[in-house]
């Protein structure tokens, strides 16, 4: 039998994928294989400072496209300058990152079936490795609950420039509708921004030719002109209310190693899946050499302590989601945005402490007292939705 070209072969070829390539590449001879031609198309991936710690941030830096010192959310009446570092990462500058890297190849074909050491494609084909990894992407599964954040985006040309130098993550001043409503902002250079509606949502659907109605509103009522719509993002994040995270392991096989959204890795409030699948290709790097069960048991480890340690996130979500009512969901957020900026820091890393949580939960409820009790009980129903 001749012996597998790759050490790794990745089903999925997305960010999670991407991002283990680049942490353990050229050490380990990588294949990424995907369905689509090109995976990592229309798509920007931000993240603040605070969700990655200094040695991710090293690896990481050839991928980044553009990086700021700063953030700004705006409210009716009040807006804030948060120091929190932010940075992005598209398409390109992550295509062009592993694209550069020796021993990372590429093969597009969808994937049938993973096993711990192969993956088996449509046409029957199969790819032996040394450790095959599924990081093919969300799908639901009955162990969790979740609602949407939806967004459509327009990365901008302008006439002339925007005068923005830092992100606004969320300019809420908009009218609300469809649940939450904000404007997110990038802007890359003095011209160009990109512009997203977003919605935190009960529903998954938008109507793509209504978001750019409403970005083309958004942007006129700024004495902004376009000169041309570079390219669009659309998306829709699963945002946790419930999780089951041993159900969900248990009916997981436990030698395939498993990533990403694929594994339901990702902030159950704000949908972010970036420094979990950095996390997940540190773990590969300290761990693939040992074989498939190794690393996937420390994967699966790593999930079910971070699934314990997000059980305050679901809890928020389904404060947002099911004690406030679609147009209440501002107030929730703004409330939020006026507590001190190392908490709201801890709260994007995932990292809130107790003394964090009790801040957040007293003082003037945001929400009715007797609605947001009825929010505490985090049991899975016996059919969620
Ligand atoms: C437009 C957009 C913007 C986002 N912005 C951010 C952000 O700013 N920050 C952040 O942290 N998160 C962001 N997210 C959320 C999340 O981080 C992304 O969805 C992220 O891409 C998830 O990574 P993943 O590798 O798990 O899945 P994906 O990136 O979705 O990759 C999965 C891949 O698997 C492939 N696949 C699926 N089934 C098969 C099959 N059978 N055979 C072969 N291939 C298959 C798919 O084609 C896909 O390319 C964003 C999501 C979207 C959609």
């Amino acid at each position: 039998m001749t012996p597998p070209s790759s050490d790794i072969v990745i089903a999925g070829a997305g960010l999670s994928a991407s991002l283990a390539a680049m942490r353990i590449a050229p050490a380990a001879r990588v294949l990424l294989v995907d369905q689509k031609p090109d995976p990592l198309a229309g798509h920007t991936w931000s993240f603040h400072d605070s969700d990655i710690d200094a040695g991710q941030r090293a690896w990481l830096a050839p991928a980044i496209r553009r990086a700021w010192d700063g953030q700004d959310v705006r409210f009716p009446g009040y807006g804030r300058q948060l120091r929190s570092g932010y940075a992005s990462l598209d398409a390109e500058s992550l295509g062009a990152t592993l694209r550069a890297l020796p021993n990372v190849a590429t093969l597009q074909a969808r994937v049938t079936a993973v096993d711990a050491r192969g993956i088996t494609l449509s046409d029957g084909q199969r790819i032996e490795a040394g450790i095959a990894i599924d990081a093919r992407g969300f799908r639901p599964h009955p162990a969790i609950q979740i609602r949407f954040q939806k967004f459509l985006g327009q990365e901008l040309r302008l006439t002339g420039p925007h005068g923005l130098t830092r992100p606004v993550i969320m300019d809420a001043t908009v009218p609300q509708q469809d649940g939450y409503r904000f404007f997110y902002l990038l802007p890359f250079d003095d011209n160009r921004l990109l512009v997203e509606a977003t919605y935190y949502s009960d529903a998954a659907h938008l109507s793509a030719d209504r978001q750019r109605a409403g970005i083309a509103d958004y942007v006129a009522a700024h004495g902004w002109e376009i000169a041309e719509v570079v390219r669009e993002e659309a998306g829709v994040l699963p945002i946790t209310l419930r999780f089951d995270a041993h159900a969900f392991w248990r009916s997981m096989p436990s030698d395939i190693p498993t990533i990403g959204l694929r594994a339901l890795r990702f902030h159950p409030l704000t949908g972010y899946s970036l420094p979990h699948a950095m996390r997940s290709a540190d773990l590969i790097a300290r761990h693939w050499q040992q074989g498939p069960r190794p690393l996937a048991k420390a994967l699966r480890r790593d999930c079910l302590q971070d699934a314990a340690r997000q059980g305050f996130y679901r809890l928020l979500s389904r404060m947002l989601f099911e004690a406030a009512a679609p147009d209440e969901r501002r107030r929730v957020m703004e409330r939020f945005y006026r507590l001190p900026e190392p908490l709201i820091e801890r709260l994007y890393a995932g990292q809130s402490t107790l003394t964090d949580k009790a801040r957040i939960l007293t003082g003037r409820p945001p929400v009715p007292v007797a609605r947001a009790l009825r929010c505490l009980p985090g049991k899975l129903k016996e059919r969620p939705a």
